[in-house]
């Protein structure tokens, strides 16, 4: 028997072993694969904080997901347009972030922060960490533990329906009234 290092990270690179830790510490049940769905139904188990996923229009300008937490929820918000494989890959970023418990101060900057921070209730609103293309080590992390995930679930369920849940209307219609910032502007 040949032995495989069950997440093949490369040895010697903390950062890799790091995040194969925690997806270990996640337990994903063994047996049949979890949709992503449900995979947002057990971390919310683990960190006793409900997870939801909703698909919107987010601003063209800003990242493609977003994760938002409150004093009592999580959501990720990931963009409706994308085709659902990468839709799945931005759920599992956000996830990723999620399950490191990432800082709780915002993380965007640029064009995303100036579109979207100044709009959310910061009362309702305790962090909103979006997706860039940043190297920082954060989203390092939560692209390596999103994708070490998305190995270990089902892709089976790639056209899942995720509306956003009544708690959570607020800050979607703020989201998503942001799609044409220059348009308005203009008005
Ligand atoms: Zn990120």
């Amino acid at each position: 028997m040949r032995w495989r290092s069950k997440l093949g990270a490369p040895v010697g690179n903390p950062l890799a072993e790091r995040c194969q830790e925690r997806v270990r510490d996640l337990r994903l049940p063994p047996g049949e694969k979890l949709t992503i769905g449900e995979l947002c139904a057990y971390v919310g188990t683990l960190r006793q904080r409900q997870v939801h996923i909703a698909t919107l229009a987010l601003p063209s300008a800003g990242p493609h997901g977003l994760w938002v937490s409150t004093d009592t929820l999580d959501y990720i918000f990931a963009e409706e347009r994308l085709v659902p494989v990468h839709q799945q890959q931005v759920i599992l970023h956000e996830i990723g972030h999620v399950v490191c418990d990432h800082d709780t101060s915002p993380v965007m900057t640029g064009d995303a922060s100036r579109l979207l921070m100044p709009s959310l209730d910061p009362a309702l609103v305790r962090r909103v960490m979006g997706r860039e293309h940043g190297d920082s080590e954060a989203e390092l992390e939560a692209e390596l533990v999103g994708s070490l995930i998305g190995g270990l679930i089902s892709t089976w369920n790639v056209h899942p329906t995720w509306t956003v849940p009544p708690e959570a209307r607020e800050i979607a219609e703020r989201l998503s009234s942001l799609e044409s910032p220059v348009a308005r502007d203009s008005a």
